[in-house]
């Protein structure tokens, strides 16, 4: 069932993921994954704005709760990878993909389940930009290159 080489880009280097709901191990082409974050950057840059640390704990003081689910950031299990300290994740209420820029009345904290199924929704909407429609944290851990098999 091991393709050896990615069927978008030829390559073979592998990386590896598992989902923290289906505890399903993936594995993800790193060429491929690169050129997505390298478009993501660049659109983000087309896009334009930029917020400061400052601006984004400012924002974050005025929510207690996930602006999506209404949970209380307190109710919410921690996140199950144990690199990120934190349930809420930043999130562009405009997408980068659709145009939205990175000024702070663009964002918006979101837990972390809500940012992953916001993407998944907008990757489903949007066969063709999917990738860049993903946080850059998200898109690099749940996009399976669909090679397997
Ligand atoms: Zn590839
Ligand atoms: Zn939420």
């Amino acid at each position: 069932m091991t393709l050896k080489y990615c069927c978008k880009c030829g390559n073979s280097d592998w990386g590896y993921w598992t989902s923290s709901s289906s505890r399903k191990t993936h594995r993800y082409c790193r060429a491929c994954r690169r050129k997505r974050a390298a478009n993501y950057t660049q659109q983000k840059k087309i896009n334009g704005g930029s917020h400061t640390e400052r601006e984004w704990r400012e924002k974050l003081a005025k929510y207690d709760t996930c602006p999506m689910c209404k949970i209380p950031w307190t109710k919410i299990p921690p996140r199950p990878d144990r690199r990120y300290k934190y349930v809420w994740t930043k999130d562009h209420i405009v997408p980068i993909t659709t145009g939205g820029h990175s000024g702070i009345d663009n964002i918006q904290p979101l837990c972390y389940r809500c940012n992953s199924s916001k993407s998944n929704r907008e990757m489903v909407s949007l066969p063709n930009t999917i990738y860049a429609t993903i946080t850059p944290k998200i898109y690099e851990l749940q996009l399976p290159d669909n090679c397997s098999s």
